[in-house]
């Protein structure tokens, strides 16, 4: 699934080709990935120029004309590609022309978790797309992150993966920074030190920046916009390493099952009772 380092991948090849270009027409042919319905997404669409492009967590959100929104989220497996012809390739959900008759933008969807909604203001924004968002990973205080974790219960790696807490960390790179952090995926945050979440805010950033720096991670087979695949994913010091030393002490990386997902450390640098 792409996390915040693919999207902002996504995000920064995306934007030279559809900043200040105007919207002409927009095909579904899977009403499901459309939001509020594939009408609401045709009608507010067209005719608006795209102002900007940002993002929130894994959600892309396009800004246009008059004040209103286009998000995108690519759930766990969507691509956007955009091309003068449409790519020989199945899954391909909705196509977006424009009213320069350039390239357009092709949304592919092998799983169809994603989705494209229309917003028609701000407020439609917040509590639509947004409402179910944290704080972006990359934008949180160490504060903040402090705040929002403290005293709970719950195993860190899980309440990392919430994106209610915290939006744009996933599986990959909960478990890179907690590696980074030296803190045990299974460690409660209401046992940890206040330094220890102050370190894990820092091993985040750097994670996230890191993973953007070299174009993500191409685990699955997420490309971005531009069809390059990242390279992150030959950094990682304990996602999907298991059995392989650990980069710092030599020990096997261990994998176990947290919260239903797979959950890579090394059990020395890592050890629980260090948390
Ligand atoms: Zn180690």
């Amino acid at each position: 699934m792409p996390e915040l380092p693919e999207v902002e991948c996504v995000r920064r090849s995306l934007e030279p080709h559809l900043v200040g270009r105007t919207i002409a027409r927009t095909r579904v042919s899977l009403p499901k990935l459309a939001r509020p319905h594939p009408k609401a997404l045709r009608q507010g669409l067209a005719g608006r120029t795209i102002t900007d492009t940002q993002r929130h967590g894994k959600l892309l959100i396009l800004p246009l004309s008059d004040g209103a929104f286009w998000t995108i989220h690519l759930g766990m497996t969507g691509q956007l590609i955009c091309a003068p012809r449409r790519p020989q390739a199945k899954h391909i959900h909705i196509t977006i022309s424009f009213q320069d008759h350039g390239p357009r933008l092709y949304f592919r969807d092998l799983r169809q978790f994603g989705f494209m909604a229309f917003c028609p203001d701000r407020h439609s924004l917040q509590t639509g797309p947004l409402a179910s968002f944290g704080p972006d990973a990359l934008k949180i205080s160490p504060q903040e992150l402090a705040q929002r974790l403290a005293h709970r219960r719950a195993p860190i790696k899980t309440l990392l993966l919430d994106q209610h807490i915290l939006a744009g960390v996933g599986n990959i790179y909960a478990d890179e920074a907690l590696f980074r952090a030296r803190i045990s995926p299974l460690a409660r945050p209401i046992d940890l030190h206040p330094q220890q979440l102050l370190q894990l805010h820092h091993a985040i950033q750097q994670t996230l920046h890191e993973a953007i720096t070299r174009g993500g991670s191409s685990v699955r087979n997420f490309v971005d916009a531009r069809g390059r695949a990242g390279t992150f994913q030959h950094q990682h010091n304990v996602y999907r390493r298991t059995g392989q030393p650990c980069p710092r002490c030599h020990t096997p990386i261990s994998r176990i099952t947290l919260g239903g997902r797979s959950t890579h450390f090394c059990p020395h640098c890592q050890a629980a009772d260090r948390g």
